[in-house]
This record gives C-alpha cells, structure tokens and sequence, in this order.
C-alpha cells in the first residue's frame, strides 16, 4: 500500500547528521560506557513532590476523560504565569494546554499556514522544525544566522524571505545554540512580522533557562499579542519531559480553533498530568531555579574550561541546557570531529550540521551529566580538539 506522500517525506531525506547519536545508543546497548551529551534530558528526574501531587491525582480518580482545552484551573494558572512574567494582560481564554510543546509546535503552524504556504524558520534550528512545518502541508523556508553575530537573527535576512511568508518560527532562548535574543533582535523580527503579516510562532520552552540577559517574550511587544503564538512546556522548566504537558498561548480567537483541531487530534491531555502541572506551578520560581541550577554551574565550569585554552570557543552561553562550541580551529567539520571524540573518547556530542547548515564546524554539548563528570568530559574535548588542530589526530 501507497502512504501519503506528506508522511514519506516527513524528514526531507538525506543525511540529517544524527549517525553519531544512533552510533552512540548503540555503542551503550552493546554495554559500552560512553559519556552521554547529546540529547535535551535532565540528569534529574521529576521531584518527588510533583509525582506525588500526580499520584494523588490518579488514586483520587483523575483518569477519565479531561477537558479537551485544558482544565480551567490549569489555563488560569498558565494565563498567571505569563501575565506576571510579560505583564500582557492574559486569560484561560488564551491557552490551550497541549502534550508537550512538540504538539504546541505542530497544532500552532496548522493554525498558522494554509497547505503550500511557505512557513519560515531560523537556522540552526531545532531538529523537529521542519518536519513539523512540512508535516502540516506548508513549505519549510530556513533563515540562516551567523556564528559571528552569536547567532542573533538579522531582521534583514527574515525580510528577505517574508514575502509571501505565512509565519515566522522562533526560539529563545535558543536550542542549538544557547542565545538569548536581545530586545533589539526582537524588535527587528516584530517589524518584520507586521511589515509582511506574519504570524509569529514563539518557541519559549526553555524561558526558565537564563545565565545572561533577560527571557523577552514577543508577545510582550506593542501589536504583538494579536499575532503571536507562544509555545510552553513544562519539560524542561520542570523536568517533566515524559509527562508530556505543554500549552500554546494566542489570541482567543486562534485558541477557539485551536480547541476544536485538539477535539479532533489530540482530545486533551491526561487529568493527573494536568494537576501535577497545576500543583507544579503553584511552587513558583523556587522549584524553577532548583531544576536550571545544575546547568547554571556547569555552565560557569564550561567558561572557565574554554578560556583555558584556545582551539574551542564557546558561542555566548546565554542560556538552555547546551553549548554551543565553533571547533573550526580543528579544519573538521561537526560531524567529523564529533565522529572522531566517539571513537577516540567515548564522548559523544551532536554535530552542528545536524541543526542546520549555519552550524557547520560547531558542535552541541548538552551540560546534562553531573558537574565533575561534565568537566572531565570537556576537559578531555578540548585537549583532543588541539590535538586534531596541531594535525596530531584524525582530520
Ligand atoms: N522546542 C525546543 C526548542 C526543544 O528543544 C524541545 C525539546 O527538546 C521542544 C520544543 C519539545 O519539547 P516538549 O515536546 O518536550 O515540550
């Protein structure tokens, strides 16, 4: 049997730069210690005190079916959270509580682009971006940014691709590459939105992760909010990444339709997840600072590690759990050198070119094992990349 075309050709096909990730599950199926840092995962699991929020939830009886938007409590909860954090004036009636922000994502970019509608996204990127967008029939249009401008988009280069355009994908603080957009970048990509009718799609997953600067949400911006979609979760805020609890906030409008494409998708999310979001909220920035502290001190030993040498350099690591690391110095591409660390350290990182041509020559360290153990590791990445550098190893 034929399957559509649209499901075929999810991934755009040819090499998508993840063999070092697959090489290096397998590596640890075959009972081979290697050093994890490539995917997004907290080293912690969800508190004790979340699950036991959810337990109770589940023994109580929370596992029929649950509003499909989202329980009202939780909405007003998020609706909260954002209005304190933006001081845009937000009610239940603007969100749509989602699994995951990965749902948000998709659901958000059906709401946006009609089928064939070009649909633009900054490179590097996330890696599910453009399997989303062509995943709901638009056309995935990447915008590149520059290592050399900490990779802070340039509202030119959006306005050279926006005509046309039904929507613009951003994320900040960024993964890949640890920026934090300024409010001038911000500022650029809301003119740009409004000068070519933009909705703009605002993937905020890892607002609670900020080493430099302030979090800036462009819904905050004047004639924003009416075309802005933000994305939330509560994965990496609250280390909740299996529970699959996210939301999008929009105009009230967007979220009405957005409810009805839920009814016919997802039909909502489970009850006991969604208390064990509420209750998780209702903990306020103490629990949230708690679960971005060990990236906060991995990062500082990350800055004291690369200023000790010079062969690596580490973008500005303003936030997110990542580093993004430029090993052009080396005269290997990302993916030969993080080829290269598997076999020769057992270490295993994403090459940039996996997130898109703009990363070509860096790698992405993910800060998510212990502190002594994160060190040891980047201690060990350095000194191979000068040995690579000094033509002392594979390049
Ligand atoms: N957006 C970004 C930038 C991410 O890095 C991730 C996960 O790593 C997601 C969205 C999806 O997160 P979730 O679906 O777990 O909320």
């Amino acid at each position: 049997m034929q399957l559509s075309h649209r499901i075929t050709h999810l991934t755009g096909g040819g090499s998508d730069g993840w063999d070092v990730f697959y090489r290096s599950r397998q590596m640890i199926a075959d009972g081979i210690d290697v050093v994890e840092l490539t995917i997004g995962e907290h080293d912690i699991r969800t508190d004790p005190v979340i699950l036991e929020a959810m337990d109770q939830a589940a023994s109580g009886g929370h596992t029929g079916y649950a509003m499909v938007p989202g329980i009202k409590t939780l909405r007003e909860t998020v609706a909260k959270r954002i209005q304190d954090r933006t001081g845009v004036p937000t009610s239940y009636e603007n969100i749509l509580i989602t699994p995951g922000g990965q749902s948000a994502l998709f659901s958000s970019h059906l709401a946006a682009c009609n089928q064939g509608d070009r649909a633009l996204y900054l490179d590097p990127f996330y890696a599910t971006y453009p399997g989303t967008i062509r995943g709901i029939g638009a056309v995935p249009v990447p915008i590149k940014t520059r290592a050399e401008d900490a990779f802070q988009p340039r509202a030119e280069d959006i306005a050279a691709e926006a005509e046309g355009a039904a929507s613009l994908l951003i994320n900040s603080p960024n993964n890949p590459t640890g920026t934090v957009y300024s409010y001038e970048t911000l500022q650029g990509i809301a003119g740009v939105c409004q000068d070519f009718d933009l909705w703009l799609i605002s993937d905020e997953v890892y607002d609670t992760q900020v080493w430099e600067g302030d979090h800036i949400s462009p819904r905050a911006l004047p004639g924003m909010a009416e075309r802005t979609l933000v994305v939330g979760s509560m994965s990496k805020s609250h280390a909740m990444t299996g529970s699959r609890v996210g939301w999008i906030c929009g105009p009230k409008d967007a979220i009405d339709h957005l409810i009805t494409l839920a009814t016919h998708t997802t039909y909502g999310v489970a009850g006991f997840i969604q208390d064990a979001a509420e209750f998780a909220l209702h903990q306020g920035p103490d629990l949230e600072d708690k679960i971005a502290e060990p990236f906060r001190r991995r990062r500082e030993l990350a800055q004291g590690i690369i200023a000790a040498q010079n062969t690596v350099t580490l973008i500005p690591a303003q936030g997110a759990m990542y580093l993004m690391l430029d090993i052009r110095a080396t005269g290997m591409s990302g993916e030969a050198f993080a080829n290269a660390l598997l076999d020769a350290h057992k270490i295993a990182v994403m090459p940039g070119e996996s997130f898109g041509e703009a990363a070509a020559g860096h790698i992405r360290v993910a800060m998510t094992i212990d502190n002594v153990a994160f060190a040891g590791a980047l201690e060990t990445l350095c000194d191979f990349a000068k040995k690579c550098a000094n033509g002392q190893g594979p390049v």
